[in-house]
């Protein structure tokens, strides 16, 4: 067991950050959607003054300049009012600044890196930020069974770094991996890439620690593959979104690395062919499948256009990336290679490229890992994150082009295929009511009559609770405000996210 405590240099700007701070600020959340602050307490001098007494001057932001970048969000659609940062680096901090927000009734938004889609990290009016980006610490990684113990701010590509000089690996990984936490992941239940092979977080998350909203240390912080004792509280946790309690650390099961990796990316000519490629991939590539994403042309085109990168093959209607995690090279690109001799010869690939040299491997991953934020360079970007059954996939796609027509600059879909989870992109010029209005329920109603959900893995956040009953039951709506209830009787944290409004 490796116990030597490894602390990462936390960036000091996300790329969210960095983004904002080239470009306009948007509009006030609350003015775009004619919301009525809650009636929380307003943070005073005296207040401040406390938060200084745990924390120290230097890990509480008051400054305007300073505390702007944390009110908005990484698609900048939302932006919040907070006066007041606050930067823990210790779960007995986190713990008495609950304790004091619950007793004045002070509202908080927990943050992690700030790369939720869904308007969940940031402030809608004046709710304090609580920032984990100083609980960045590894605490320990078994060499043996591949259990990682950190805490909840430690950036995913630094744990994944770490855990590769182990020989393991992070069981998930997004194209957010550079600015996200591990915190934020759990909170989000983020999906990612290779669900479809190392399971999502409620398999391979194996404990928690967390802090309910009166400042309790809920320790559920075990590490066992196996323990059936009592209820499972740990997952009560596992895609709250920061209503439930703030998570300050976790023991995550890390799969071994893989010793060979190989990627193909394809050119297909229609959805049904993808499919088909989809169901002989299983069946040829079986134990050693760890990817199975696809794109579509426009997706693809904006994103080497806006990055003026290259597309290594030719157009198609379709493009799909198929990686591979082995343990053997040779015999894993031999059996990539023949998978793509079959199925040139059945025609459902009309052109690829095979790698397994890493340069070339990241840069096809580049170019997919791109896709989320090409359309931001267009105008305003309507994302939509949803998991159909797969006959349906691609369904929402054109018919959501012939609705929008020439308003639309382009209407792209995306996404983790191998587990139904499409991400629909819509451009436009900028930002009207009347889209949007147009947009939704729509989406959801059509989601909902297809039997899929209206939030695949980005969360339900603050831009869909009024939605979530179109894939939530009344039932399970009202045990959901129970247990709010039950956690946060005062409903200090991060309020105005996933429960919907009540009218
Ligand atoms: C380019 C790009 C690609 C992406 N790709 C994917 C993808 O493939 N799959 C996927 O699932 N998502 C993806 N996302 C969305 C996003 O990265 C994930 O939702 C991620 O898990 C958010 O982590 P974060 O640390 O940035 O959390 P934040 O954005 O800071 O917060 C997200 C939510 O979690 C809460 N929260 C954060 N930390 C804590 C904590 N410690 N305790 C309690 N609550 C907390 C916040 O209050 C908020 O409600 C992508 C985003 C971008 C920008």
């Amino acid at each position: 067991m490796l116990n030597a405590v490894v602390k990462f240099v936390t960036k000091p700007l996300g790329f969210a950050q960095l983004r904002y701070a080239s470009q306009g600020l948007p509009q006030l959340s609350s003015e775009k959607y004619n919301m009525s602050r809650k009636s929380f307490g307003s943070v005073e001098s005296s207040d401040v003054n406390f938060f200084k007494s745990i924390l120290g001057d230097d890990r509480v932001l008051t400054d305007e300049g300073d505390v702007q970048p944390y009110n908005v969000d990484w698609l900048q659609h939302c932006r919040g009012q907070s006066k007041v940062v606050l930067k823990p680096k210790t779960t007995q901090e986190v713990s008495k600044i609950l304790s004091y927000c619950n007793q004045k009734k002070l509202a908080v938004c927990p943050q992690g890196g700030n790369t939720g889609l869904v308007g969940g990290s940031v402030p809608v009016f004046d709710e304090i930020v609580l920032h984990l980006g100083l609980m960045n610490k590894v605490l320990s990684l078994d060499e043996i069974s591949g259990v990682l113990l950190c805490e909840s701010g430690c950036i995913l590509e630094n744990l994944d770094s770490h855990a590769r000089e182990h020989n393991f690996i992070m069981p998930l990984d997004l194209g957010a991996k550079g600015s996200c936490h591990i915190g934020g992941n759990v909170s989000t239940n983020a999906g990612g890439l290779r669900l479809l092979r190392y399971g999502n977080l409620h398999g391979s998350l194996l404990g928690i620690e967390a802090v309910k909203a009166d400042g309790t240390i809920i320790d559920c912080l075990g590490t066992l593959k196996k323990d059936n004792t009592g209820y499972h509280l740990k997952h009560l946790f596992v895609g709250s979104e920061g209503t439930l309690g703030v998570v300050t650390k976790v023991a995550i099961h890390c799969p071994i690395m893989p010793k060979a990796v190989t990627l193909g990316y394809f050119g297909v000519e229609s959805f049904e062919n993808v499919l088909r490629l989809l169901k002989a991939a299983k069946l040829s590539l079986g134990e050693i499948l760890s990817a199975f994403e696809m794109a579509d042309f426009d997706a693809i085109t904006t994103t080497t256009k806006n990055f003026k990168i290259s597309n290594p093959i030719s157009d198609y209607p379709f493009y799909v990336l198929i990686e591979t995690h082995g343990s053997h090279e040779g015999h894993d690109s031999e059996k990539l290679n023949q998978f793509l001799e079959e199925q040139m010869a059945s025609g459902l690939i009309l052109d690829g490229t095979i790698a397994s040299e890493p340069a070339k491997i990241q840069s096809i991953w580049g170019l997919r890992e791109s896709i989320p934020s090409a359309g931001l360079r267009d105008g305003y970007v309507f994302k939509y994150d949803v998991s159909l059954p797969l006959q349906h996939f691609y369904r929402l796609v054109p018919q959501l082009r012939a609705k929008l027509g020439d308003r639309a600059s382009v209407v792209y879909g995306y996404g983790h295929v191998g587990d139904g989870n499409i991400h629909i992109n819509l451009t436009v010029p900028e930002y009207t009511k009347e889209i949007h209005s147009e947009l939704e329920p729509y989406i959801f109603e059509e989601v909902s009559k297809l039997k899929g959900s209206i939030s695949a893995e980005h969360g339900i956040g603050f831009s869909k609770r009024n939605y979530v009953q179109y894939s939530k039951d009344q039932s399970a709506l009202h045990l959901m405000r129970e247990l709010k209830q039950l956690m946060d009787p005062n409903g200090i944290l991060n309020p105005y996210k996933v429960l919907p409004e009540v009218k």
